[in-house]
């Protein structure tokens, strides 16, 4: 997708600090973050929104969750715990047109969020 920023951030040709990558997907901090932690973790391939899943996507997505998970036990996260978040469409405030998933840790999450 040419004009994507998470697919030129894949491609390296927006500079982020990558934290994880495998040949599945890459994370790096949000350029705003809400959280002392606060990272996006990505598919390679672009898939606009959580909608447009197809089961095509199936391990992909799986793989994911595990890499997530992985990673978040790899910085001790889970003692306290973190709020994993997608954000489909509009009224959700989805901004980014390429799936992503927000690694939020180091404070106390409210729910419902708001
Ligand atoms: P959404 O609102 O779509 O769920 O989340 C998109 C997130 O991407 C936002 O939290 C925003 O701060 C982050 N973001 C947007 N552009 C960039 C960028 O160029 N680099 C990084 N690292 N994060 C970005
Ligand atoms: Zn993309």
């Amino acid at each position: 997708m040419i004009d994507c920023i998470f697919c030129k951030i894949v491609k390296k040709i927006i500079p982020a600090k990558i934290l994880f990558e495998s040949e599945n997907s890459i994370a790096f901090p949000d350029i705003s973050p809400t959280a002392p932690t606060h990272i996006l973790f990505i598919p390679k391939k672009h898939i606009e929104s959580l909608d447009k899943l197809s089961i095509d996507d199936e391990k992909i997505i799986g793989k994911l969750m595990i890499e997530i998970s992985e990673f978040a036990r790899s910085q001790s996260l889970e003692k306290n715990g973190y709020r994993i978040v997608n954000n489909m469409g509009k009224d959700a405030g989805q901004t980014v047109f390429h799936i992503h998933f927000h690694l939020l840790a180091g404070r106390e999450f409210n729910w419902p969020p708001g």
